[in-house]
């Protein structure tokens, strides 16, 4: 859904006054899969269903019009805030309960947006400000409320313009894209044969965008595939040039959700590697821990194949999200990749030390090595060798650099015997 809909919308409600209100946009959020689920007609009933009991809830205190399918825009009379808040709170309870239609058990769930009108506002940005903060709610997590703000505008207008633009560099043959390589140090081998390739960005307006920005946007609006294809087939031909001049390393490529469950994408990354005539194991594909738990059996056989061959599949951001012990002791890996909110600690915090020493003790029980990203000074990295960590990642050995300083990096440091 994009904001489009609201502006090319059916017809807007007409009402004077409309200072006088406060604009609700409710959107069911699963109207989609109720009509793919139930057929069409199920779903009319439901709506229908649905417009009434909402038109019961409001009453007098205002007015519901249907907006688009599965969307209606309510007018409340202005009272106090606390008043219409506890309003919307009731509706969007009463929102998310069982239907019961024929034979069937309809669980509906809505997002709402709500905003406040000036005079001089024109009804149809009025609706669009109020569908504005349901989407950001949305992208928050269905079945919740906000208000709309200046701040959500700005939000949704920048990923507006960044889909726009990433969309534009993408047909332009991935302009203004490119790759960098962050080394990672082997503590056993004492020698940097591994990196981590980070995608960049860099718009001809808006200058360089931060990865943590843009990626996510690119999840959203579905143009990660793309971008993931792009990245591996220019990784692979990057270790080719590196394999000619010597250099064998191993390179990390971060998966996306999307990629993953993508069906045909683990076979996919085996062909495209086959092709270009790598060994897998100079390999490695980071899948984080929330993502690896929502893989069906197929893709943990996919993953199982790809680690038989030789290619690694390291736990990005380990404990920086819901861990379980159940990704660690059921997943197809080969390592585990601990976040960075603990190495910043790690040289000062007692409880962090002793968490970190026995997760790394624990993960070598199951047979997995265990890398650190985020390593920034000296104190954490001893304290992760003295922990027995295999790996280590972060500004404490190098930033990440382009494919040409990768070369100079290393040989200066395998040259330098350097101070580790
Ligand atoms: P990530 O996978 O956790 O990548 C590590 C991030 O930490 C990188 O940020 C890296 O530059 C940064 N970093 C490494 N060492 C240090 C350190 O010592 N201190 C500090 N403060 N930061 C350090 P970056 O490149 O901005 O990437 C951010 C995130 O964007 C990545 O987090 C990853 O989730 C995503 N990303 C980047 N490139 C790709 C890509 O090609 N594909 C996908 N799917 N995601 C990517
Ligand atoms: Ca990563
Ligand atoms: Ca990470």
């Amino acid at each position: 859904m994009d904001i489009k809909s609201v502006q090319e919308g059916v017809k807007s409600p007409f009402i004077e006054n409309i200072e006088e209100y406060v604009v609700v946009f409710l959107d069911i959020d699963n109207i989609r899969y109720i009509n793919d689920t139930f057929g069409h007609s199920i779903g009319d009933k439901f709506l229908s269903m649905f417009g009434n009991r909402l038109s019961q809830i409001v009453g007098e205190e205002g007015i519901v019009f249907k907006y688009n399918d599965g969307e209606f825009v309510i007018l409340f009379h202005k009272n106090e805030k606390e008043l219409i808040d506890k309003k919307i709170q009731f509706i969007l309870n009463e929102s998310n309960k069982v239907f019961k239609e024929e034979d069937y058990e309809i669980l509906s769930t809505a997002s709402i947006g709500v905003y406040t009108p000036n005079s001089n506002d024109k009804i149809d940005d009025i609706i669009k400000k109020a569908y504005i903060a349901m989407y950001q709610g949305k992208t928050e997590g269905k079945g919740n409320y906000k208000h709309f703000t200046n701040s959500i505008e700005e939000k949704i207008k920048r990923k507006t313009l960044l889909t726009k633009e990433l969309t534009k560099s993408i047909e332009r043959n991935y302009e203004g894209l490119y790759l960098i390589y962050q080394p990672i140090y082997n503590v056993v081998e004492k020698k940097i044969d591994e990196a981590e390739a980070l995608m960049r960005w860099k718009n001809q307006e808006l200058g360089e965008i931060s990865p943590a920005e843009f990626i996510p946007i690119a999840e959203e609006m579905g143009l990660i595939r793309k971008l993931g294809y792009w990245l591996i087939k220019k990784v692979l031909r990057q270790i080719k040039e590196w394999n000619k001049e010597g250099l064998n390393l191993k390179i990390a490529i971060n998966i996306s959700p999307q990629q993953v469950a993508e069906k045909d994408f683990l076979k996919k990354i085996k062909e495209t590697i086959h092709e270009e005539d790598i060994d897998f194991r100079q390999i490695k594909l980071e899948i984080t821990e929330t993502q690896i738990l929502k893989l069906d059996e197929q893709r943990f056989k996919d993953l199982t194949e790809l680690i038989n061959l030789g290619v690694d599949i390291a736990l990005d951001d380990f404990g920086e999200g819901y861990s379980s012990i159940k990704s660690l002791v059921f997943s197809p890996i080969t390592e585990v990749k601990i976040d960075k909110i603990f190495i910043d600690y790690i040289h000062q915090d007692e409880k962090i030390q002793k968490l970190i020493s026995s997760i790394i003790y624990t993960v070598h029980g199951l047979g997995y090595k265990v890398i650190a990203e985020g390593v920034e000074y000296k104190e954490q990295f001893d304290k992760l060798l003295e922990y027995g960590c295999d790996k280590i990642q972060g500004y404490y050995i190098e930033r990440p650099i382009d494919e040409k300083k990768i070369v100079e990096f290393i040989k200066g440091f395998h040259n330098t015997h350097y101070a580790i």
